[in-house]
């Protein structure tokens, strides 16, 4: 297969964004949806693999270069996997994670109040996938097992960052430095098997 020169990253999270140009190869010339000023399109999709596909397609057909996008999210066992593909909805219209933050402690407190004093089982999600115009090239899946940290922790990062604890560790992913947390992630995970695409 000819390998990709160029690529269009469908994300306008800038977090994302530069977790996902640090993994990538530095032959690659690398465009952002930010620098085409597109908007991103309605997620309605009912998986994190759907998602993922919607915006790969969407954006390369928006702008004719080969797209990789990624769809990702937390998911909480005893809130039934929620908030899921809702992660990024849970924080409303102005992407405020302190909201998102409450309702996932809002919401612990209402299924079992001693929640505090259990290991909250939860993983990261990651679906990467790479469509040219029409046509899917890759998806694949990677994801990050750890539990809820009683508290909110650490600045660094993003999202959910501050309330994620991998398992292993004792920081949050808000406390471990960017630099460390970008090469264990879900995200991670997912592009070693999306590598041989590209
Ligand atoms: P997406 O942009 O539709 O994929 O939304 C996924 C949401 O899940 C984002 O808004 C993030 O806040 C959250 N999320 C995904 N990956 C991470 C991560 O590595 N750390 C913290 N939150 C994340």
């Amino acid at each position: 297969m000819k390998k990709i020169s160029n690529l269009l990253i469908g994300t306008n999270n800038k977090g994302k964004l530069k977790e996902i140009k640090a993994l990538l190869p530095k032959r690659i010339k690398i465009y952002s949806t930010l620098d085409f000023k597109i908007k991103s399109p309605l997620e309605n999709g009912k998986s994190f693999d759907d998602n993922s596909i919607i915006k790969s397609k969407y954006f390369s057909k928006k702008t004719n270069l080969p797209c990789l996008a990624d769809d990702s999210g937390l998911e909480i066992d005893i809130l039934d996997k929620a908030p899921g593909i809702f992660s990024a909805r849970w924080a409303g219209k102005n992407s405020d994670f302190k909201k998102a933050i409450n309702k996932v402690y809002r919401k612990l407190n209402k299924k079992d109040k001693n929640w505090k004093r259990k290991k909250i089982k939860a993983r990261f999600i990651c679906s990467l996938s790479i469509c040219y115009l029409e046509k899917k090239i890759a998806c694949v899946r990677g994801k990050i097992e750890g539990m809820i940290a009683t508290e909110p922790r650490g600045k660094n990062g993003f999202g959910y960052d501050p309330i994620f604890i991998p398992n292993g560790k004792r920081l949050t992913f808000g406390e471990i430095p960017a630099s460390k947390k970008y090469k264990i992630d879900h995200r991670f995970n997912a592009f070693k098997k999306i590598k041989k695409f590209l």
